[in-house]
């Protein structure tokens, strides 16, 4: 059995606290690791460790700090193939799945690249006679990163390069479910030649994210997960004085216009339903059918869905892999049966498929007629089970979009341009796709939702993050009259 620690000051540190969590592969069902949770005082220590890193690196140059996040950016470039694998052996998602995870986070790494422009500041000459006014912007101190299951890789280079590249420390929580990816990439990151304790891995739960949320030197904290959590990291997290970013849940819909092009919005659906087994929280859980374009464009989905190869994600033959966990996965097939029990017509039931092993697999499923009173609809599933929704206009999938309590993405399929551009304006989300299913921003622009989707005022990364990881110094300098200056400027004097 693996044992999995904390990484401190550059060293695997040994876990003291005597609690551990099961590391599945949940293409096997079997445990291939344990981890160890830290304590109050293993966070501490981390965070001391990061403190004691911030007063030297908050001062190198930006020259250095370029040089170092571009020797980092390089590691993870040439080792993305072993990223990859440890995703696939902890989270499951097939090999392609993972590997574009990894392209997306190298993307975010390649943004904190650019930090000597990110951090330039503005200045105005001559506010008044003789007076200049410029803004630089500061680094807070030691962060706090705490991150889902579902992109361990990503997430936290969603966070930790910009924070790091604007002159902060960093203390990353991964997710206790799949902690080998970041591990490693924190190990990469030491590699590239970071000085110790300016990236810091804590292993751990809910005891080590409390203990990052009142601790007096965590300044800041990005977290990203379920909206409970996300609330609650918020409501902690400001009562300590800290700056709060938490992205939350999410239930995705995609509207489909009568006059949309059925080939390319089903290869969507099925592509942003059933990738990475529906663990997206990107994912389009809802396809918001418009008038006459239901039926045919169910049909279309429903064949689609029939070609799916669902297997271990180191199978190249496997278009999708398990689930995070056995419990997950028995939680997704219940609203299977609560949307039949419901109303709901299961057009395709994930269930009916019998894997023979000990896998946490599920089955794609399909299910039509939903409404917005039902189960399947209230609650983020987060995983491979996708709605129909029929409405008869625009105006009604648009409502049924506002009235959501989430507001992460929102997609339209049409070949109109004007009703396109009217959706951009009408989603009541915060992410929104014109025949795009899945609209994640690149790296330079900022991620993040609308309602119970973020609770904050930043969204992540991008020009968002640098201004969630800095704080702005004002100054305000009034020059000498360069007639009274004691150095002769050559200027014509009254004598
Ligand atoms: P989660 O909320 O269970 O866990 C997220 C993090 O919070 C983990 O590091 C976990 O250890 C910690 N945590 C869990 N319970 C806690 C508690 N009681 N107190 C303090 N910390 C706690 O989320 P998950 O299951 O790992 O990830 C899936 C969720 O994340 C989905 O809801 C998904 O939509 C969401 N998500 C959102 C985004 C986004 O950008 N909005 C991105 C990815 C995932």
């Amino acid at each position: 059995m693996r044992e999995i620690h904390h990484l401190i000051g550059g060293q695997a540190v040994a876990g003291t606290s005597g609690r551990t969590s099961p590391v599945f592969n949940p293409a096997s069902g079997e445990q291939t690791g344990r981890l160890s949770l830290a304590s109050a005082e293993e966070v501490d220590a981390a965070v001391a460790s990061s403190q004691a890193a911030f007063e030297e690196w908050s001062n190198v140059s930006i020259a250095r700090r370029t040089t170092l996040m571009f020797a980092f950016r390089n590691l993870v470039v040439d080792n993305a193939e072993e990223v990859a694998r440890r995703l696939t052996a902890e989270h499951g998602k097939v090999h392609s799945d993972a590997l574009g995870e990894v392209a997306r986070a190298i993307d975010n790494i390649e943004f904190a690249c650019g930090l000597a422009e990110h951090l330039k500041g503005s200045h105005n000459e001559a506010a008044s006679t003789g007076i200049d006014v410029y803004t630089v912007r500061r680094p807070l101190g030691v962060v706090a990163g705490i991150t889902p299951f579902n992109f361990p890789a990503m997430v936290p280079m969603w966070m930790a390069p910009n924070a790091i590249a604007c002159g902060n420390t960093f203390v990353l929580k991964p997710s206790e479910r799949d902690p080998s990816a970041p591990m490693f990439i924190v190990e990469l990151f030491q590699e590239a030649g970071f000085p110790p304790g300016v990236l810091n891995l804590v292993n751990g739960d809910k005891v080590a994210v409390d203990r990052l949320l009142e601790h007096p030197d965590v300044k800041a904290a990005s977290f990203v997960g379920s909206t409970p959590i996300a609330r609650y990291v918020y409501a902690t997290g400001t009562s300590h004085g800290k700056r709060v970013q938490a992205l939350g849940g999410a239930k995705n819909h995609m509207v489909v216009l009568p006059d949309a092009d059925i080939e390319l919005a089903a290869d969507s659906a099925v592509s942003a339903a059933y990738g990475s087994a529906g663990e997206r929280c990107m994912a389009i859980s809802v396809v918001a059918a418009v008038g006459e374009v239901a039926d045919p464009l169910v049909e279309a989905i429903k064949l689609r869905m029939e070609k799916l190869v669902i297997g271990d994600g180191t199978d190249s033959a496997s278009d999708m892999g398990p689930l995070i966990t056995r419990e997950h996965r028995d939680r997704v097939a219940g609203y299977i049966g609560s949307a039949a029990e419901q109303g709901a017509t299961v057009v395709v039931d994930g269930r009916d498929i019998r894997f023979d092993n000990d896998g946490f697999f599920l089955g794609v499923s399909l299910l039509d007629n939903v409404t917005a009173e039902m189960d399947a609809y209230r609650d983020e599933i987060f995983g491979p089970v996708l709605s129909v929704v029929r409405c008869e206009t625009y105006a009604e999938a648009v409502q049924l979009i506002a009235d959501n309590p989430w507001g992460n993405g929102a997609a339209i399929f049409t070949r109109d341009g004007g009703a396109a551009r009217q959706f951009q304006e009408d989603a009541d989300a915060g992410m929104v796709g014109i025949n795009v299913p899945i609209p994640v921003p690149v790296g330079y622009h900022s991620f993040g939702g609308w309602k119970d989707s973020l609770f904050g005022d930043t969204t992540m990364y991008g020009p968002e993050g640098i201004r969630f990881y800095t704080r702005p110094k004002v100054m305000t300098a009034r020059w000498p009259d360069p007639a009274t200056s004691t150095v002769d400027l050559g200027f014509p004097t009254n004598e």
